[in-house]
């Protein structure tokens, strides 16, 4: 699979970075996450729009979401005919149907747009998981799941056991099977599996402890808006410390700061990120991530 940093600035766009957006493909599909103003054009450069099967979008400030109804549109004029799945926090099928009111929009696919809350919802081989962060506004970070993958079959194993034919497929969709008057578990006939991946994005937020379901993720994304300096103030949003400490928190192995703030020189954010965590990577825009 394969992440895709189409948008990494905080807030405002500059002449290197567009608003939030971040995409994942995985398999023949393609998940976003936010999706700012401009995204649609940063996807030509290195995604399918087509292949976007579902949004997920962490709130509504205007930076993370005003490109979608551009999005929508473009997609309608290809003839788009897949319907297209939409999440958010509360308060995104008022905000979203307001949007759609606000022209002559004409959309020639379905469009299923659902809430969440703390939500785990379960896709053909990966899950995502929703959970409220502290930004001032009803706000959402996400898991990505990978579904764990079992090992391969130990034929000679299997062979001794008197496994044959269909017994393989029931023994997998079952668990367990009695061959021969012995239960058989899956594992005693299968090699060692493996982890499926987890990607966890925080959104916009404050520090917050972060779900169980995020420990051990092989890449945390996190916003780091601040650096740790009078200009932090009181704000809804994480410093580059914080968002050290957050990956630290759950064990991260590798940790990719997002929402880069205009005010700081690349090279502070970089030198703060390394004083507090080994494996941290700051985003860029079109910057591609294979996991
Ligand atoms: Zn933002
Ligand atoms: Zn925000």
């Amino acid at each position: 699979m394969k992440l895709y940093f189409l948008g990494t600035a905080g807030s405002k766009p500059t002449l290197e970075r567009n608003p939030p957006c971040i995409a994942l493909a995985f398999r023949k599909d393609v998940i976003l996450f936010d999706c700012g103003e401009g995204s649609q054009r940063q996807m030509i450069k290195r995604i399918k729009q087509s292949k976007i099967k579902r949004i997920f979008i962490t709130h509504f400030h205007g930076d993370h979401y005003l490109g979608l109804p551009g999005l929508i549109m473009t997609m309608s004029l290809n003839d788009r005919k897949d319907p297209l799945e939409i999440y958010g926090p509360e308060g995104t099928i008022e905000f979203l149907s307001n949007l759609f009111r606000s022209g002559y929009m004409e959309i020639g696919y379905e469009l299923m747009i659902r809430e969440l809350k703390e939500d785990t919802l379960e896709f053909e081989g990966y899950s995502i998981k929703s959970f409220p962060v502290d930004h001032g506004v009803p706000s959402l970070g996400f898991i990505f799941m990978e579904d764990d993958r079992r090992g391969a079959f130990n034929t000679e194993k299997a062979k001794e056991i008197g496994l044959e034919g269909k017994m393989f497929s029931l023994l997998e969709e079952e668990g367990e099977l009695e061959v021969s008057g012995r239960i058989i578990k899956l594992g005693d006939v299968t090699g060692k599996g493996r982890h499926g991946v987890r990607i966890t994005y925080s959104g916009d937020t404050r520090p917050v402890k972060f779900p169980s379901e995020a420990k051990g993720s092989d890449v945390l994304i996190h916003e780091a808006t601040f650096l740790e300096d009078s200009e932090r103030k009181e704000t809804y949003h994480s410093t580059v410390k914080e968002a050290c400490e957050a990956a630290d928190a759950i064990g991260a192995v590798r940790l990719i700061l997002t929402h880069i703030n205009s005010r700081y020189a690349q090279s502070e954010i970089e030198a703060e990120a390394k004083r507090h965590f080994g494996n941290v990577a700051i985003a860029e825009d079109l910057m591609e991530v294979e996991i």
